[in-house]
């Protein structure tokens, strides 16, 4: 029975993903008519301190409508990369969020803002560059900035990738460790990794009820601890999840049970309904 619905699982993500190579192509143009056109959009997820319920912070999701329809960043997202076109939309990203950022702070609602980086975007020479000029232009302060890199980024060339994260870190920008536990170990290089949050992914937080996983949770809980580092999971749909993360030591959580990503007016208007009393 387990087995079975394992395997219809698998299906379901092969026939998402698996898109035909005709498709393939057609995505690929479509996609450049949208960077050109400006029709792609950041929306964002809030990040919530799980025992007051306060927005530590957002994550910045990419949306494209297409004719209408939303096709999902897991679809998009590898087919920019394929294509090359990651690192302007990146960039663009990256200049967005940091807009946005600073009218948040103008509005007396800073949080924390958290980008997507991919592989491609990340070992570009002017990469620091792009992100000194991106704070500096909106005037962030780099504390409340963060960059999400995959556990794949690192372990692509560890040396290298952690030289850069040092001199991420010496802008004094923040770095999440994303889909933690999905990927090639880093578990070797977690020490020497500079980092400040750990996201459990939502694979994992999804299945915590199972006994397995849930040490497995309870390891990287432990470790982050151990590392002084922030534990985000990723994914909460349900409280019966958000309960056994707080049991287990897990401070903060972003998931549909809070809020579903959404668009940045929508945003504004639900850091100002959750703004705490006294601030
Ligand atoms: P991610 O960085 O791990 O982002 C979390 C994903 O989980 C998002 O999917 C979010 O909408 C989804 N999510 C959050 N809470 C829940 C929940 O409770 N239930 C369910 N079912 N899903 C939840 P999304 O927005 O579709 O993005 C998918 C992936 O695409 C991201 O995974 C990230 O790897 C990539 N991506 C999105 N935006 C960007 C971007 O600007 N740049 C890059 N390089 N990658 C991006
Ligand atoms: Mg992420
Ligand atoms: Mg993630
Ligand atoms: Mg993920």
């Amino acid at each position: 029975q387990a087995k079975r619905s394992k395997a219809a699982r698998f299906n379901y993500f092969e026939a998402d993903y698996e898109v035909r190579t005709q498709e393939r192509l057609d995505i690929i143009r479509r996609l450049r008519q949208a960077v050109t056109n400006n029709a792609l959009q950041v929306w964002y997820q809030p990040q919530l301190d799980l025992a007051s319920g306060r927005t530590i912070g957002v994550e910045a999701l990419l949306r494209w409508q297409d004719n209408g329809n939303f096709i999902s960043p897991a679809v998009f997202i590898p087919l920019a990369e394929y294509s090359g076109m990651i690192t302007e939309i990146g960039h663009w990203v990256l200049r967005q969020a940091c807009a946005d950022l600073s009218e948040l702070t103008a509005l007396q609602m800073p949080v924390r803002v958290a980008v997507n980086i991919s592989m491609q975007q990340f070992r570009q020479d002017d990469f620091l560059q792009q992100v000194t000029t991106a704070l500096a232009e909106n005037r962030i302060a780099p504390a409340n900035f963060e960059l999400e890199i995959t556990e794949s980024v690192v372990m692509d060339d560890p040396t290298v990738v952690i030289g850069l994260l040092e001199q991420v870190r010496q802008l004094g920008v923040q770095v999440a460790i994303d889909d933690f536990g999905t990927g090639y170990s880093s578990l070797s290089y977690l020490k020497q990794l500079p980092l400040n949050t750990i996201k459990i992914d939502r694979a994992f937080v999804m299945d915590i009820e199972k006994e397995e996983v849930a040490s497995i949770i309870d390891m990287v809980i432990g470790l982050a601890e151990r590392l002084n580092l922030t534990v985000v999971a990723e994914g909460i749909e349900t409280d019966q999840q958000k309960k056994l993360l707080t049991e287990m030591g897990c401070h903060c959580g972003q998931g549909y049970l809070f809020a579903k990503p959404m668009p940045f007016a929508d945003l504004k208007k639900f850091l100002n309904a959750f703004r705490p009393l006294d601030s």
